[in-house]
């Protein structure tokens, strides 16, 4: 199984959440520990591309997930952001809910992981993007973290794989 993440094929080993109508993807570049993405499984570019019941699972899905990597990263917040569209900052066309663990002092000056979220940008024409890509092995063995902290997590709170309430 693999998935689409704008014109990119996301290998499932990269992948460690799948509902009905979203999926979890560990960041290439993360821009702090535990950055990853909440994606809609259909393909759109615009988050007012998304039907009711897409919204209603990407944000449920990014509670669930959004507790599981404030536990795993032993952060105290969280800054969730969807760039939407180009001018936003968007550089994958395809709807995405960034969730960052936030800890205190992990940025000098607070709100500069917002210019960390741009820094992929060309700036001058010159590429200002200071991240290196981490390889594929590493990102399967963080999403294989999640995948099992999520399971127990899930497990725990009497709710399936995919955090419907099992009854
Ligand atoms: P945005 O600029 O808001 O569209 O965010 C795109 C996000 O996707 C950034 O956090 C990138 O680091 C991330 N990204 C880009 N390519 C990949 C990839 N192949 N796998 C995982 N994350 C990616």
């Amino acid at each position: 199984m693999s998935f689409r993440f704008g014109p990119l094929i996301i290998p499932q080993s990269q992948v460690f959440m799948v509902s009905r109508l979203s999926y979890g993807l560990v960041n290439l570049k993360p821009a702090v520990p535990g950055h990853v993405l909440v994606v809609s499984r259909r393909p759109v570019t615009r988050f007012n591309d998304l039907s009711a019941d897409e919204v209603t699972d990407l944000f449920q899905q990014g509670q669930r997930v959004s507790r599981l990597v404030e536990r795993v990263y032993k952060a105290d917040s969280l800054a969730l952001v969807i760039q939407d569209g180009k001018e936003a900052g968007q550089s994958v066309p395809h709807v995405h809910l960034h969730i960052l663990p936030r800890r205190k002092a992990d940025f000098a000056n607070n709100d500069d992981i917002y210019d960390e979220l741009g820094s992929r940008k060309r700036v001058r024409g010159v590429d200002n993007d200071e991240r290196v890509p981490r390889s594929a092995e590493e990102m399967a063995r963080e999403a294989e973290l999640l995948r099992s902290e999520l399971g127990e997590w899930s497990s725990d709170a009497s709710t399936l794989s995919d955090g419907r309430a099992s009854t």
